[in-house]
């Protein structure tokens, strides 16, 4: 009882299997790294899984957004993105040293709002960094018409979109590059990881260089990176890959929990149509803040720990000229998700809820 909730608990595979991995690259000698056995097994898995054509594992979810930049050739430029996202979308920008432009937030999905791109557009845009947030789905059409009128590049960041499907198919499928990550936080994790997903062989063959060096044996193409992901991570997600069904029955569980406890009390977002969710997040919406804190507070005095995702909107970032937003603020402000993970008990949801609707029901 006396265990402290947060928000998230990385899942562990049973152990016996992780370690049949690892004592067979002991006992043989096999190589521990350089994209060998396990990372193309991974690799195969992983596109079996989500029946993309094709997918490159590397070393986590940041790199493979810097990557997907880099191979799309957009250095120097503005690229359209959402503020509502976890820093990393924005540091990848910055970091290949492009310019986020931001557009505000469509309020019940909470990624970009499609229809306030246009306006931000200028000769200087070359690409749209649009991101899956929580695993729902951005406005895929629009965001794809918008491209083809300008001749813009889309990147989707889907670090929350692993095992989401949209009109059946993976979530993960669609523009010129999506970028997913198995960060220890996330639905489907290797410890640390994250993947490159594209529709484009000419665009993955880049990735792939890119990931090694920019070398392949003597041959030198390219300024590359090491992006390389070790076979212990890859066993890792092997490992994992085949609890994806039964985390996800958990984890839809405790969200019909959540949904029928605390229904009226505070705001929860709807699933969008033709969205098929992978139940990574359960976030709510307070009134206010203030309302916020007070449950944050309640909750912390019971050693439950919500996170306050994402906080603060990214448009106000300290290094960085202001952009208003004023949706993505507001939603900033008043959202939090509640702990969600398989091995969260029945009764500490309850025991949730009560502790909520004790401060709010009227
Ligand atoms: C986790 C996350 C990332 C970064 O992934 P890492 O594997 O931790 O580098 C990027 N974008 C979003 C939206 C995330 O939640």
């Amino acid at each position: 009882m006396d265990e402290k909730i947060y928000v998230t608990k990385s899942f562990l595979p049973d152990k016996s299997k992780y370690f049949s991995y690892l004592e067979n690259i002991f006992d043989n000698n096999l190589p521990l790294t350089n994209n060998a056995n396990l990372v193309t097994q991974l690799e195969h898995t992983l596109i079996n899984f989500l029946h993309v054509p094709n997918l490159l594992y590397v070393t986590n979810g940041t790199i493979a957004i810097q990557l997907a930049i880099n191979a799309l050739g957009l250095e120097n430029c503005e690229i359209i993105t959402t503020p509502f996202t976890y820093v990393a979308t924005i540091n990848s920008i910055l970091w290949e040293k492009c310019t986020p432009v931001f557009v505000d937030i469509e309020p019940n999905t909470f990624t970009i709002d499609a229809d306030k791109i246009e306006e931000k557009i200028t000769p200087k845009t070359k690409a749209i960094i649009a991101v899956h947030v929580f695993g729902f789905a951005c406005d895929i059409e629009k965001i794809q018409a918008i491209a083809e009128k300008y001749n813009l590049k889309v990147i989707y960041d889907g670090a929350h979109a692993f095992a989401s499907k949209y009109n059946e198919k993976s979530l993960l499928s669609f523009g010129d590059i999506t970028t997913c990550s198995f960060h220890a936080t996330k639905l489907f994790h290797t410890v640390e990881g994250g993947a490159i997903i594209t529709n484009s062989k000419e665009l993955y063959d880049k990735c792939r260089l890119l990931r090694q060096f920019g070398h392949v044996n003597d041959t030198y193409y390219c300024v590359g990176i090491n992006a390389k992901q070790s076979e212990f991570h890859a066993a890792m997600g092997l490992c994992n890959i085949e609890y994806l069904p039964e985390i996800i029955t958990k984890r839809r569980d405790i969200t019909k929990l959540y949904k029928a406890e605390l229904q009226n009390i505070v705001e929860i977002p709807k699933e969008p149509e033709k969205l098929r969710h992978n139940h990574g997040y359960f976030p709510v919406l307070f009134k206010n803040e203030t309302e916020l804190l007070h449950i944050f507070k309640v909750l912390a005095k019971e050693n439950i720990f919500p996170r306050r995702y994402f906080y603060p909107s990214l448009n106000t970032l300290p290094f960085l000229a202001y952009q208003s937003c004023p949706i993505s603020e507001n939603i900033a402000s008043r959202i939090a998700c509640l702990p969600l993970y398989p091995q969260l008990a029945h009764e500490d949801v309850y025991r949730i809820c009560a502790l909520i609707k004790k401060e709010l029901a009227s």
